[in-house]
């Protein structure tokens, strides 16, 4: 895959998986949103994240869960993960199983 669709598709991923996290453990919960259907913490989050998918020293790029490098801080790290695992059982109970096939954290 070329390097400029894998970099689209994985932020695709990612705006996905933040969204549904975000909307079910935060707006729906009270917390205010923050832009684009985001809380001010996931918004950052999100563009923390997709900042380090641009820039990914690995060409070709595995997926974050397989690489030894781990550019992302171990705060962070932590924090995707536990979106990720979330939202992908989310997506799971709600039949997207293509959708979870791309879980990459
Ligand atoms: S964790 Fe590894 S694969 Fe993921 S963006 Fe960072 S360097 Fe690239
Ligand atoms: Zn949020």
């Amino acid at each position: 895959m070329r390097k400029s669709k894998r970099i689209k598709k994985d932020a695709k991923i990612l705006k996905q998986f933040i969204s549904i996290y975000c909307r079910e453990n935060h707006l729906k919960k009270g917390v205010e949103e923050y832009k684009d259907g985001y809380c001010k913490e996931c918004y950052d989050l999100l563009q923390y994240s997709l900042k380090r998918n641009e820039n990914c020293p690995l060409d070709p790029k595995p997926q974050c869960k397989h690489c030894k490098v781990h550019c992302y801080a171990p705060k962070k790290r932590g924090k995707i993960k536990e979106i990720m695992r979330f939202s992908g059982i989310y997506m799971i109970k709600h039949g997207r199983l293509d959708m979870v096939f791309h879980y990459f954290f």
